[in-house]
């Protein structure tokens, strides 16, 4: 018998060992009263970590398509290890499809704030442009109805954001958050609701969410696809420049706030994507710092922490005036010179400094295509 406390997660974990280039499959168990971790080599049939406590991982990273790091390895949670483990969670770990539609991706930082407040946690995200086909695709259920021709061109206008939630009785929960369908009608019955706040009418309601766990389930394979190709995404790569929201600001429920403040201050946001970074990615992402900046070890370990969100900002020179926003390195020298950065704003230290920017104008392009064309395919 489990008693309070004393719980035992297991979850099946696999990492990719590049000297092998082989797939190493282990048990992995967390106990939650003390926060230790222990895990078995699965083939090998041997212990791979004694009992430890490791200090980065909370039961909340616990969840199947989670990496986590654990002696510079990233482990990749892919299905529950035992019954008592799937009876626990499963429930808690429910997912739906969100999308924020094209008539308020101008609100899109305050929209993903307020999921994050709400205690949702975004496992996926990706801004894309759909065509009438993959409109109709998604929106099948509507076939017949009087409204889909006017539904299927306001969604096909222009980009949408797509995205993974995970939380208890999530579908539920979201739209219960999101309010009826008919902005007008969330204004009189749910005033604080999504469709009330920024929807407009009937059609241009500010947000979707899945009805049900099955269409959940189908919406999920439509956006992010287990295999095959995902969706084209919205990069333009012109006039650009790569900004990344680091692991430890996406935890700390930071990146609505963040993306509010670059849109405020007049930089448009044409492509944006969550990401697990490898720790090979990083590496080769912060290859111009090795050898330079003293934290370049430090960098790699944050930016592999956790998910991170990739985006293509643009604006006339936009290299050099991003930059100017984001702000001096070190958090705390931002906040003595330059008050209003991002990272004087959302910063904690030089290597947890909210936002990763482009530095050289003439690595822009080049940084936003590591992520939109190479990490994205
Ligand atoms: P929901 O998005 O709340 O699940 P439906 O699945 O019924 O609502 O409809 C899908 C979308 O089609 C709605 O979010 C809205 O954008 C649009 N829509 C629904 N009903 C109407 C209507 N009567 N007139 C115009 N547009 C509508
Ligand atoms: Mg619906």
């Amino acid at each position: 018998m489990e008693r309070e406390g004393e719980e035992r997660f297991c979850f099946i974990a696999e990492w990719y060992d590049p000297h092998a280039a082989f797939i190493r499959r282990y048990q992995f168990m967390y106990y939650v009263k003390d926060g230790t971790v222990e895990m078995f080599d699965i083939k090998n049939h041997r212990m791979f970590l004694k009992k430890t406590r490791i200090e980065t991982i909370r039961p909340e990273d616990l969840y199947i398509g989670n990496t986590v790091n654990i002696l510079s390895r990233q482990m990749n949670f892919v299905d529950y290890g035992d019954d008592f483990t799937r009876a626990r969670l499963s429930h808690k770990k429910e997912r739906t499809l969100g999308m924020i539609k094209p008539d308020a991706m101008s609100k899109m930082g305050q929209i993903i704030d307020l999921i994050c407040q709400k205690g949702f946690l975004i496992t996926k995200l990706k801004m894309c442009q759909l065509n009438r086909n993959e409109a109709f695709q998604f929106y099948q259920e509507h076939q017949g109805k009087p409204f889909l021709d006017t539904l299927l061109n306001f969604v096909t206008s222009g980009p949408v954001i797509a995205f993974e939630l995970m939380g208890e009785n999530c579908v539920s929960q979201w739209r219960e958050a999101l309010g009826p369908t008919d902005s007008a009608i969330a204004r009189s019955e749910a005033p604080q609701s999504i469709r009330a706040r920024f929807g407009k009418n009937k059609t241009e309601n500010a947000c979707h969410g899945s009805d049900s766990s099955s269409s959940a389930a189908r919406e999920l394979e439509f956006f992010f696809p287990s295999n095959g190709p995902s969706r084209q995404n919205t990069a333009k790569f012109t006039d650009c420049t790569c900004c990344v929201v680091k692991p430890h600001a996406v935890k700390s429920g930071l990146a609505g706030k963040i993306i509010s403040s670059i849109l405020e201050a007049g930089f448009e946001i044409s492509m944006l994507e969550m990401f697990n970074m490898e720790k090979a990615n990083a590496e080769e992402f912060y290859e111009v710092y090795k050898g330079v900046v003293q934290e370049y070890g430090s960098m790699v370990a944050e930016l592999t922490s956790g998910p991170c969100l990739a985006m293509e900002i643009r604006a006339q020179n936009a290299p050099q005036a991003f930059r100017e926003m984001v702000g001096p390195s070190d958090p705390e020298i931002a906040r003595h010179l330059r008050p209003r950065t991002l990272r004087a704003l959302f910063g904690v230290d030089k290597v947890r400094n909210a936002v990763h920017c482009t530095d050289l104008p003439e690595d822009g392009l080049l940084e936003v295509e590591y992520f939109f064309k190479i990490l994205g395919r």
